[in-house]
């Protein structure tokens, strides 16, 4: 701490957390669920959904294939997050179901400021908090702004006043001047909190609020939330709609891993040194890297592979055909930037011209049905 904070800050408080990536966070339990009997459809908009006797009548829009289609369901759950009061209003017609407020976050990534994975969480004097996270080899993330919006649908990049509030409060608190540390990517998100009545945002309550609306076929709305108690949220929704499925069983997520994740009771060291003898003729840092990735899916990744040329074309960074066809079958990639930014973080690896060509690969093979 001494080295990176300005020499009047003496005293800190230290405490443990996790961190995930919320992009592969959401891919792995869509695949858990598919693996489980669901059906996924990504980039598919539920427009619509009327009672009709004992039952929902949904109509879904798949964007991608600009096609139309109807499905029944006995309940709905929506979980649309920040337009979950706007879905309860105009799609499911159930205005009553709660209010949310919707706070803007941004982040910055910047070259990295400090040596280590652990974070720091700094007190502003506006009282919000901003905290610097070490991010991939090399970066620094400062986050994040708490700035009250009115629509969910924002510019997904953080704003020139955003920046600049982040860079400024990092910089009262580091030696390094960081008022003009180079930004090398932001991004923006809106945070749903459900609205108790406080009119400070970084007051309102980060827990979640479900609320069932049960006049005929059931409806339960998500109201707020956070990554860290999702499963916990999962199964408190299903505990609400117990009564009208009194077949689904107990709650079983505490004990289940994410696709992947059980890697035989072995330390994920030990788990990658046997995987990197078990593909002794792929580099030894790549399949690290893969572990990291995809940790015991790791044989569906690469299969037959036992030397590098078994891995296909090669588009730069760790990024190998093997592995995008993967993630095209089983992690609904379609365009590049699925597999640059959100299954993986290669787009930063990759130069722009990789990118490009990375694109246009993807693109033709799924014209020709070869993806
Ligand atoms: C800047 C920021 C920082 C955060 N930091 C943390 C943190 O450190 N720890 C933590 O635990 N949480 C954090 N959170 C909160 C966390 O990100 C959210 O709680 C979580 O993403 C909510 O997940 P969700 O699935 O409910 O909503 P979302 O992830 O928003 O998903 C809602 C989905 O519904 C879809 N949708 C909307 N309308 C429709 C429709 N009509 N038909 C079909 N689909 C629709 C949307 O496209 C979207 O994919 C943070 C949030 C932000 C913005």
């Amino acid at each position: 701490m001494a080295g990176l904070l300005q020499s009047q800050f003496t005293r800190g408080f230290e405490y443990a957390d996790a961190s995930a990536d919320d992009a592969r966070l959401v891919a792995l339990n869509a695949l858990g669920a598919a693996d489980k009997g669901a059906t996924i459809l990504t980039r598919t908009a539920c427009t619509a959904a009327h009672r009709q006797g004992d039952h929902w009548h949904v109509e879904l829009f798949d964007q991608g294939a600009h096609a139309a289609r109807n499905v029944s369901a006995r309940a709905i759950i929506n979980a649309a997050g920040p337009w979950a009061e706007l879905v309860a209003r105009d799609v499911t017609h159930t205005p009553t179901a709660g209010r949310l407020r919707l706070v803007r976050g941004s982040h910055i990534v910047v070259p990295r400021l400090y040596e280590g994975d652990h974070a720091y969480l700094l007190q502003n004097e506006d009282k919000r908090i901003v905290f610097l996270l070490s991010y991939l080899p090399g970066c620094t993330v400062i986050g994040t702004t708490d700035q009250a919006i009115d629509s969910p649908d924002i510019e997904r990049t953080a704003s020139t006043t955003e920046i600049d509030y982040l860079r400024d409060v990092a910089g009262r608190y580091l030696k390094a001047d960081v008022r003009y540390a180079p930004v090398l990517d932001s991004w923006a998100g809106v945070r749903a909190l459900y609205d108790d009545g406080e009119s400070d945002p970084s007051a309102i309550t980060r827990g979640y609020r479900l609320i069932l609306e049960a006049s005929g076929p059931p409806i339960l709305s998500v109201f707020g939330g956070k990554i860290t108690t999702y499963r916990k949220l999962a199964e408190d929704a299903l505990q609400h709609l117990a009564k009208h499925f009194p077949h689904a069983g107990s709650a079983w997520t505490a004990t289940e891993p994410l696709p992947g994740g059980n890697l035989g009771g072995r330390r994920l060291d030990a788990f990658i040194a046997a995987t990197q003898r078990k593909y002794a003729g792929l580099d030894s840092r790549l399949v690290a890297t893969l572990v990291l990735r995809h940790g015991a899916n790791i044989d569906l990744v690469l299969r037959s592979a036992r030397s590098m040329s078994d891995l296909g074309e090669h588009f730069g960074g760790t990024l190998f055909e093997t592995e995008v066809r993967y993630l095209q079958n089983r992690g609904w990639a379609v365009h590049a930037d699925d597999i640059l930014w959100r299954r993986t973080k290669e787009g930063y690896a990759l130069s722009t011209a990789e990118r490009q060509h990375l694109s246009e690969w993807m693109a033709s093979h799924i014209a020709a049905g070869t993806l």
